[in-house]
């Protein structure tokens, strides 16, 4: 598999040579392959958001290099603009960000800034705004006569509008109810399926990660301390909690089981894993036939 991104020995330090100096990445070195589904784990504070915008070059690393397909993307510092596009990066709270007349004309910024004909365009707004579920009709209103969930799928619409090779999403379910939360990543992992494009989600929540990403980042005061296919990561509880973090509640009543001395696996991350390792110990043990 070849890698878009590698990430080598990157540091950021906020205020520099001040006294309000921070070291918020520290010496991370990583290398992310086309198509994989990458999760972003950590405390508050913990360097997620700094390492993500060192990603498209909204940052510049005050130490290392951001390769993309193989080329460090700050080598001709005029051309950064061009990564925006390949990279593309939902905040926290998109919503915020959207300002156009209307939902359509939001969502076609991206699109027509790339220098993307009106056909393309259209084409570009219709495609995302079916793949982030937003109804046809709410195109020609105003973004600020949409419900808070509405919102943020036309701002999630406005990136992948844009077609990046890379998409970002940073804590893209924050705030909404569960519902709102179950069909905006359910979309998400649709979009992964179907596109086949990397995507890189920062989530505090530890069942999300295990449902959808193939490996995990786990970042710990500014630095890497696990990268790992997901059932990796997670097999080692104990030690996330030293570092303040969970593994999925289900993962750790069946690795507290395995304690216990049941013969189970030592890395289960859904319910429905969970409950076909309990079936077939049951069944050995003739519990049950
Ligand atoms: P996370 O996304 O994991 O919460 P951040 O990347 O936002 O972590 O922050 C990492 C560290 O950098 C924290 O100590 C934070 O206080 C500091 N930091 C973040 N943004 C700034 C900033 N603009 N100026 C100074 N320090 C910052």
């Amino acid at each position: 598999m070849s890698s878009i991104l590698e990430l080598k020995n990157l540091s950021f330090i906020y205020g520099i040579k001040t006294p309000f100096e921070k070291k918020a990445v520290d010496n991370v070195s990583l290398s992310i392959n086309k198509g994989e589904f990458i999760g972003i784990i950590g405390h508050t504070g913990s360097g997620k958001s700094t390492l993500i915008q060192m990603l498209n070059g909204l940052i510049k690393p005050t130490e290392g290099q951001v390769l993309f397909n193989g080329e460090d993307i700050w080598q001709n510092p005029k051309d950064i603009r061009k990564i925006r596009f390949k990279v593309g990066m939902v905040f926290q709270y998109p919503e915020y960000q959207l300002f156009e007349e209307t939902v359509y004309k939001d969502i076609a910024f991206g699109p027509t800034n790339m220098g993307k004909t009106v056909q393309e365009t259209d084409a570009a707004v219709k495609k995302a705004a079916e793949f982030t579920g937003l109804n046809f009709n709410l195109l020609q209103k105003s973004p600020f006569d949409l419900s808070g969930g509405e919102k943020r799928r036309a701002a999630i619409a406005g990136v992948i509008a844009m077609d990046p090779e890379v998409l970002v999403l940073d804590e893209p379910t924050a705030g909404l109810d569960p519902v709102g939360r179950e069909v905006l990543l359910s979309q998400i992992v649709q979009y992964h399926k179907k596109r086949k494009n990397t995507v890189i989600l920062v989530s505090h929540s530890m069942e999300d990660i295990a449902r959808v990403a193939d490996k995990i980042i786990v970042m710990s005061k500014s630095r890497l301390v696990m990268f790992d296919k997901t059932r990796e990561v997670f097999s080692r509880g104990r030690e996330l909690e030293k570092i303040g973090l969970r593994v999925p509640q289900i993962t750790k009543i069946m690795l507290e089981l395995k304690e216990c001395g049941y013969d189970l696996p030592s890395s289960v991350l859904t319910v429905d894993e969970a409950f076909s390792a309990l079936s077939s110990l049951l069944k050995k043990e003739g519990k049950i036939w």
